[in-house]
């Protein structure tokens, strides 16, 4: 297929390069200079664009893509596919689909779970939101890029899925890391506490696959002195996402406010700006009592 690739940083570059590998003519823009593999970088978004059978875009944030997707929409043909794979705002997820639907274009949102070794790997899950028919235009660019791709319904919904799996992904963390750090001071050994909890009730992914205890688990950022993984600073933008969503569809989110203000204060107060999201774990130490 031609595709133009728009966002080529740590998770659009890998992506972007596996599509070429798989065949795919792939033309690529980014505002900072990059040269992926099989890729033919070009002078706007609006050049990758023209012409393309699918706009894929990996961009930081909802005002960007607006910004972006002003300048791409024009540039498309009718029933060509928008793909946004950032993870943005609902609202402005749904503003751009507006946007290109007017336009004739089929949009998706399909945000991604999985990171940049998932986005090197080709393993990513994506959840989309949109049409059937686009939905099964890009099936194989899915494939290409990764293992699973959910259609959760109209757009907006794939960046509510994505918010909605990283609220709970970002409380449980907090959960997990609260009680390692609880068990710590009642001297229950970690491997012990990782043996009962993994095969008990309180176990979930932030514990068993992503253990936030180093030496205990598989191994994971803990084990890296917390280097990201999955940075603490992503985690907050998600969770901000997550209360924007909440407030503007008046729903009831206590957990997901009070983990929002709690990774606010480790990204901007404290050491978590460039730490993995698991280190939450050495943080609740730091505060014990003495
Ligand atoms: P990144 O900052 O490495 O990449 C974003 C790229 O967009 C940069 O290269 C930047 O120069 C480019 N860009 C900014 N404005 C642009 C413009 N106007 N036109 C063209 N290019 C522009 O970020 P990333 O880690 O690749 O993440 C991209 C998206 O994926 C984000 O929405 C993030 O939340 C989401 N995401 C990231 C991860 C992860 O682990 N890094 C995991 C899942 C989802």
């Amino acid at each position: 297929m031609k595709i133009g690739f728009i966002g080529l940083g740590n998770m659009g570059r890998p992506m972007a390069e596996n599509l070429a590998k798989a065949g795919h003519d792939v033309r690529g823009f980014d505002t900072v200079q990059v040269q992926p593999e099989n890729v033919r970088m070009v002078r706007s978004a609006a050049e990758a664009a023209t012409d393309a059978e699918v706009a894929i875009t990996m961009l930081p944030n909802g005002e960007v893509l607006r910004a972006v997707a002003d300048e791409v929409v024009p540039a498309m043909g009718r029933e060509a596919v928008f793909l946004d794979c950032s993870t943005v705002d609902v609202d402005s997820a749904r503003a751009v689909a507006a946007q290109a639907e007017a336009a004739g274009l089929l949009p998706l949102d399909a945000p991604v779970s999985g990171g940049v070794g998932g986005a090197q790997a080709g393993t990513l899950t994506f959840m989309v939101g949109g049409s059937e028919d686009g939905f099964g235009k890009v099936a194989q660019l899915f494939e290409v890029m990764g293992q699973k791709a959910v259609h959760c319904g109209p757009s907006g919904n794939g960046q509510a899925a994505k918010i909605c799996n990283n609220m709970i992904l970002g409380i449980t963390m907090i959960g997990t890391c609260e009680a390692f750090a609880l068990a710590d001071r009642l001297g229950l050994d970690r491997q012990a506490m990782y043996d009962v909890v993994s095969t008990s009730s309180g176990q979930s992914w932030s514990l068993t696959t992503y253990c936030p205890a180093p030496g205990v688990g598989p191994a994971s950022p803990a084990d890296n002195d917390y280097a990201p993984g999955f940075a603490a600073e992503l985690m907050l933008k998600d969770l901000r996402l997550a209360q924007l969503a909440a407030a503007s569809a008046g729903a009831d989110t206590p957990l997901g406010r009070a983990a929002r203000d709690l990774y606010e204060t480790f990204v901007e107060q404290e050491d978590g700006a460039r730490r993995d999201f698991s280190a939450m774990l050495p943080r609740f130490e730091k505060r014990h009592r003495s």
